[in-house]
């Protein structure tokens, strides 16, 4: 194979690994070449970008498709007899380049583990492998009656498995919460190819949960395989709202004021200046736009509370259009596959803080990444809300000068907004995650507690095979985590 890699590879996988590999799962095995390029990247802009330049970021050694929890631990312990890197992958629409093989190994593609196991209508919870893709889960439930309220933009090319390492955020999680508010029961195989499973109880107080330490491992503790999760019947009345403010502290404002009365509208965006003009073409105002659903008296009610907030806010009425124009274009992401190869470098950074700090927050960041070099667009939404605080949803875009490259460019813009929002007390990652891109920024956030995670990592894969180089964590001596 003639191909450049940027990351090394391993050394230790051999003929013999793989034919013990073929003799766990017989039928679900790839060595071909094809495969092994198509599984060397992610959604990460900068694999995109390598593999533009004509460079593939990583090569694995193999990938299979494993049908059941056995042989995800018959894989998982030839990995530790031959110390080669296990790298699980739900659909590789991660950002961050968490699925990226940087050492080779085997990719293990869960999407074959797409079964829905069992509803149970009386308790509202539903049963899945966890390699299901998101969109076939929300149809299959719509078709019976429910939703699971976890609709990601990544909706049509993300797994119920990557949604869970990841911690991600659906587009109406306001009201239904994060993957891990959703998330009720999980079985896993660890890093030593021992199997665990939790109960499906809504709450417990048996000890610490510790399987909930696979939500947002990104693949360095085990595989996730099975999930329960909390659904709801399918709304019965959906309502819309739309108003503009004059500033986004206003918007903010009216947000924050109404989720301090208890009312979770299911959507709730709001669009700074810049943003509102490219996706309402309404000039000098911030769009907020409101959806609530469910029983249609309380929908009813949230939304007279809602309307009344706005208004007493200096909001606009502005009707359902906007709503509706969101509700059809919200899976639209054409700009990232249409300005990387024209040379625009162009990628999107989420963050949380509290409603303390939101607008210093919101204020800092953009001013950082203006203070960048050859930066054209610099813009935010805020689009999940609770009543403590918010996740701002940046952008940047622009053209590295002459004296750069699309890399340093790309780095200098995150290293502004990473360090503004540390500066300004926010989480540098809402529900994107930390992969190879925020890995450097992970001790600084976490403080004691990235050691406390080290040790984790150490206890739970001492052979260090999990998704080697992700997060920072379980690093050799000397590694660049960045
Ligand atoms: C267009 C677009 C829109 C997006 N919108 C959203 C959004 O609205 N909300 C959001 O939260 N994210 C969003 N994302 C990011 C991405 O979709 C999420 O991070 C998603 O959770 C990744 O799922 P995946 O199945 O593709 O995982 P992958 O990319 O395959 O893997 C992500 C990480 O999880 C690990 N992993 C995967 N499956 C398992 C498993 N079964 N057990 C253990 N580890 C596993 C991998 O090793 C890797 O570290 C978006 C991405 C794109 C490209």
């Amino acid at each position: 194979m003639g191909y450049t890699t940027v990351y090394p590879g391993n050394k230790n996988f051999d003929k013999k690994a793989l034919e013990e590999i073929e003799a766990v799962i017989p039928h679900g095995v790839s060595v071909k070449e094809s495969d092994r390029v198509i599984y060397s990247k992610d959604y990460w802009p900068i694999a995109l970008r390598w593999h533009l330049d004509g460079k593939l970021p990583a090569l694995p050694d193999c990938i299979v498709w494993p049908e059941n929890e056995e042989q995800v631990a018959g894989i998982i312990k030839i990995a530790n007899e031959k110390h080669v890197p296990v790298v699980p992958y739900g659909e590789g629409s991660g950002v961050l380049g968490g699925a990226v093989p940087v050492k080779g190994g085997i990719v293990v593609d869960m999407r074959k583990m797409d079964k829905v196991i069992a509803i149970d209508d009386e308790s509202l919870m539903v049963t899945v492998q966890a390699g299901i893709n998101g969109m076939n889960l929300e149809r299959y439930l719509n078709h019976n009656g429910y939703t699971m309220g976890h609709i990601p933009q990544s909706l049509y090319c993300s797994s119920l498995g990557g949604w869970l390492a990841c911690r991600a955020a659906g587009q109406f999680s306001t009201k239904y919460g994060k993957i891990e508010d959703i998330v009720i029961a999980m079985k896993a195989v660890l890093a030593d190819g021992s199997i665990i499973s939790s109960k499906a109880v809504p709450r417990t107080s048996t000890g610490p949960r510790v399987e909930r330490l696979l939500l947002g491992s990104e693949g360095t503790l085990g595989i996730i395989t099975e999930a329960t999760l909390k659904i709801w019947p399918y709304p019965e009345e959906r309502a819309m709202l739309s108003f503009t403010f004059d500033d986004i502290s206003h918007a903010l404002e009216a947000v924050r004021k109404i989720m301090r009365k208890n009312v979770y509208p299911a959507v709730v965006r709001i669009y700074d200046e810049n943003e509102t003009l490219r996706h309402f073409q309404v000039k000098n105002k911030c769009m907020l736009i409101l959806l609530m659903e469910g029983a249609k008296e309380l929908v009813e009610l949230e939304k007279s509370i809602s309307l009344n907030i706005c208004k007493e806010e200096g909001g606009e009425e502005r009707g359902d259009g906007p709503v509706k124009h969101w509700l059809e274009t919200r899976f639209n992401v054409k700009e990232s596959s249409e300005f990387v190869p024209k040379g625009f470098v162009f990628d999107t950074v989420e963050v949380s803080t509290s409603w303390k700090n939101a607008l210093a927050l919101y204020r800092a960041v953009i001013k950082a990444m203006r203070g960048v070099d050859g930066v054209v667009v610099a813009s935010g939404h805020a689009s999940h809300f609770y009543p403590q605080g918010v996740c701002f949803y940046f952008t940047f875009g622009g053209l590295p000068l002459k004296h750069s490259t699309p890399f340093k460019f790309y780095e200098s813009v995150w290293d502004s907004i990473m360090d503004a929002c540390l500066r300004q007390g926010g989480s540098i990652s809402h529900h994107h995650g930390i992969g190879l891109m925020r890995a450097k920024w992970l001790n600084k956030e976490m403080g004691a507690r990235f050691e406390m995670l080290e040790k984790i990592k150490r206890a739970i894969d001492p052979g260090k095979i999990m998704n080697p180089g992700k997060m920072g964590i379980g690093m050799e001596e000397g590694e660049n985590e960045g």
